[in-house]
């Protein structure tokens, strides 16, 4: 993983990463703004023709719920990544200003924190 050859493989290149990281953004608030739109399908289920209906509405709203809570959790990781990117902290973990092996920033460029404090955080649910 460390590979040696490349002297320069601790330089990001942020120019790149701040164009992809509002490219993902962008993306994930159109899928929320689609999810945000109220639901048209109802309107045009005729009357008597409910009876069952609710349980396949009510499973398609749990996914939903779901996926709009990933894609929440997602905006707000890409957007205190872009945050930190205009404060000068990108790179640095927000929980205990390590820094954050640029390996890491490659694989997962929202990163906020470091590799300890985000399994931390996953192991007490934070
Ligand atoms: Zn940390």
């Amino acid at each position: 993983m460390m590979s040696e050859e490349r002297p320069d493989d601790n330089e990001l290149d942020l120019t790149a990463i701040e164009r992809d990281l509002r490219a993902q953004q962008a993306e994930v608030r159109e899928r929320l703004a689609e999810l945000s739109r109220p639901p048209e399908r109802g309107s045009q289920v005729a009357f008597g023709k409910r009876i069952g209906d609710g349980t396949s509405e009510a499973v398609s709203r749990l996914t939903e719920v779901g996926v709009f809570e990933t894609l929440t959790d997602s905006e707000s990781h890409l957007a205190r990544a872009l945050e930190k990117i205009d404060e000068g902290t990108y790179g640095t973990c927000d929980s205990c200003a390590a820094q954050i092996p640029a390996g890491r920033l490659r694989a997962v460029p929202h990163s906020a924190l470091c590799v300890e404090c985000a399994r931390a955080g996953a192991a007490t649910g934070a």
